[in-house]
């Protein structure tokens, strides 16, 4: 299907339903707690009722956002009902919904908004459009579709989603077409200053301090093209880190000068590794997480492995490897 037809399905959608779950991802971020926040705007405008959730924990700084104080964390509070109308924002895949999907009714209707490339088309209706710069971009031009007007609270939300994934306008997701957007989203209200400064600019001591731990576990490989940094569980303890302090880590492993891939492995347990890959140009790491389970984007990707950190860097490298062989 065009995504133009999509686009007109995807509204059809909204407006022909009522009772909305609308939920993103596990460990949600800027685009999926922007997208989230923006379909709770658009659906609040064409006067339907919804519930807003997630696997949290949403990060507090996206949480200055209109309607950030109605999401749900499914990890902590429980919903009473099933939903018949499900909204899927950002995920990129099934799995991607974490808990939220013990409240899909077995007949509900998905709408699936993605633009990971690893998007499978696991909803009834699917709008995807992996060269979109982030979920955000979507729902944007899904407003337009729709013909809704930009209110300031909705242009927020975009703007944030639009802002984060594209690292502050500076990844190779952003053009003239996305400059363009955000640029109609700022006469619609947005300040950018107010958004950066909340979203990318504010840290934490708790952050300085995890930094201090992460930095002397850096190694390099394959003749300094790979980097990796590791967060152990005893490194969140002392550092009293929060998940959001970790987000954006591993770009200090890619952004050094020579290195095409940057790993962070983070651990959550004993057995358990979460695993974010980065690259810099060459290498597709939506491939490599892909192979282990995960999924993601060319540039940013990543999966979770159970094993030990040895074992996991061991099978990590050795699919970077291939892939360099490859290339
Ligand atoms: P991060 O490394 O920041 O967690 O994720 C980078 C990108 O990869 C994001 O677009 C995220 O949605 C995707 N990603 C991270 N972990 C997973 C995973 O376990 N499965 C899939 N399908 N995508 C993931
Ligand atoms: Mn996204």
């Amino acid at each position: 299907m065009s995504y133009q037809k999509a686009l007109s399905s995807a509204g059809r959608f909204l407006k022909e339903n009522d009772h909305f779950l609308v939920i993103n991802h596990v460990s949600p971020d800027g685009d999926a707690t922007g997208s989230l926040l923006a379909m709770g705007h658009i659906l609040s405008v064409l006067g339907k009722t919804f519930v807003l959730a997630n696997e949290g924990v949403t990060p507090e700084k996206f949480l200055f956002l209109p309607l950030g104080n109605q999401i749900v964390n499914l990890s902590d509070d429980i919903l009473d009902s099933q939903f018949n109308k499900v909204i899927a924002l950002d995920c990129g895949d099934e799995k991607r919904m974490g808990k939220a999907v013990n409240y899909m009714a077995e007949d509900a209707t998905l709408l699936n908004i993605d633009h990971h490339q690893s998007n499978d088309s696991f909803g009834a209706f699917n709008l995807i459009r992996t060269d979109a710069c982030a979920t955000a971009e979507i729902l944007f031009d899904l407003v337009k579709e729709m013909g809704l007007s930009l209110t300031k609270d909705l242009a927020m939300c975009l703007y944030t989603g639009i802002l984060t994934d594209t690292g502050g306008f500076r990844y190779s997701n952003t053009d003239a077409v996305v400059m363009n957007k955000a640029a109609e989203l700022l006469s619609a209200g947005v300040e950018p200053a107010v958004v950066a400064e909340r979203c990318l600019e504010t840290i934490t001591s708790s952050y300085i301090r995890l930094l201090q731990l992460v930095f002397p576990t850096l190694s390099l490989e394959m003749d300094g093209k790979v980097a990796s940094l590791i967060i152990t569980t005893d490194a969140m303890k002392e550092s009293t880190a929060s998940l959001e302090d970790m987000e954006g880590i591993v770009n200090y492993a890619r952004n050094i000068e020579g290195v095409e891939v940057g790993i962070l492995y983070k651990q959550i347990d004993s057995t358990t590794v979460k695993v974010s890959l980065r690259s810099r140009s060459i290498i597709d790491v939506a491939n490599i997480a892909k192979a282990v389970g995960g999924g993601g984007h060319a540039r940013a990707a990543g999966c979770t492995i159970q094993g030990d950190i040895k074992e996991v860097q061991g099978l990590v490298l050795e699919k970077v490897r291939q892939a360099w062989v490859a290339k």
